[in-house]
């Protein structure tokens, strides 16, 4: 057990961790900064050209933008961790976290801000070719998609979402779903019947990626009632078969809801508990961009930091 009581504990390095860094290392809060063994840096990380973080007129790498944060969090104080936290106590004024050697460190006040993970297909080339014609968000993504013609897996709200956002710019759109009715609501069903860019593959599930020279190239179908097969040759495909929010440490500790998001007071960012906040993509189902994870974030250290100052 460290000796030290902290002001302030971050559990997460992504736009929300880093900015929730950045702010309360500047009120002289001296946060110690959990930022994940594997994943530094957070979801960002994982990509290529982000086009729409506002300051990047000409955009900017995801890993560049997330080593900006990085370095102007530290600039200011902040003590940053390359390490998991495994688990976590809030029961008590003082709350502990215990990273991955176990660590105990303790704090007056915890921002929860680790993030969720988009749910993958699992199937072979799929990682290869993320970033390479493979995207998991049409907001971040549709722009560079003009003219090509599109899958989009999925029947749920966000997949029709996601498909009639991007027939704005595709040639055509073909929505892969493995039922032959969709789970989206009806007025999104309407507007995805009525647009002429959009045809639905019924049915069906993606069985294979197919790449050429590096990009996503095509795409076997399966029938999901018949097994037979068929190509589609497609040079984007959007997986929209949902997200997990990663609140493992926190289940049975914090309130959340039931798909297993943080649930906040909001517009605040406090959590059911007094003391521990939590921001970014593990509160947000709605928007997930890095510019709100970013705004959270910042939401975070400044609740943070008024919870304490009524402390003293
Ligand atoms: P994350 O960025 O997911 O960060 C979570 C952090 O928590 C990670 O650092 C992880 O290591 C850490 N963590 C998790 N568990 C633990 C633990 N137990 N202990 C310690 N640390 C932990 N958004 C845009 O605005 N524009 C784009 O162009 C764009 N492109 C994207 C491309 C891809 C491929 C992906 C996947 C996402 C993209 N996004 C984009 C979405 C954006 O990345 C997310 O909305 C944003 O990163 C969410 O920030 P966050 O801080 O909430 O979480």
């Amino acid at each position: 057990m460290s000796e030290q009581v902290r002001d302030v504990i971050v559990i997460g390095s992504g736009p929300a961790g880093y900015t929730a860094a950045l702010y309360t290392a500047r009120a002289s809060l001296k946060p110690l900064v959990f930022e994940g063994s594997v994943t530094a840096g957070g979801a960002l990380m994982q990509t290529t050209e982000v086009e729409n973080f506002p300051g990047f007129r000409d955009g900017v790498m995801g890993p560049d933008l997330m080593d900006e944060m990085r370095a102007q969090a530290e600039r200011f104080g902040a003590e940053l961790v390359p390490d998991d936290v495994s688990a976590v106590d809030f029961s008590g004024d003082i709350k502990t976290v215990t990273d991955s050697e176990g660590t105990i460190h303790r704090a007056k006040a915890v921002i929860v801000a680790t993030g969720s993970q988009h749910r993958k297909l699992g199937l072979p080339n799929e990682d290869e070719l993320s970033g390479r014609g493979v995207s998991y968000c049409a907001t971040c993504d549709g722009f560079f998609f003009r003219e090509h013609d599109i899958a989009v897996i999925g029947g749920g709200d966000t997949a029709i979402e996601e498909a009639t956002f991007l027939s704005r710019f595709a040639r055509t759109v073909t929505i892969v779903h493995r039922r032959d009715t969709l789970r989206a609501s009806k007025a999104m069903q309407a507007r995805a019947f009525a647009d002429p860019k959009i045809s639905f593959a019924w049915d069906s599930e993606v069985a294979a990626i197919h790449g050429t020279d590096g990009k996503l190239s095509g795409l076997t179908l399966k029938d999901t009632t018949s097994g037979d097969t068929r190509e589609l040759p497609v040079t984007g495909m959007f997986v929209a078969i949902g997200h997990d929010p990663r609140t493992e440490l926190f289940k049975g500790v914090l309130d959340l809801d039931e798909d297993g998001y943080l649930k906040v007071d909001a517009p605040s960012t406090r959590t059911s508990i007094p003391g521990v906040f939590a921001a970014g993509d593990v509160v947000d189902h709605t928007y997930r961009q890095a510019i709100t994870a970013a705004g959270t974030g910042c939401s975070a250290a400044l609740d943070a930091e008024r919870y304490l100052a009524a402390l003293s």
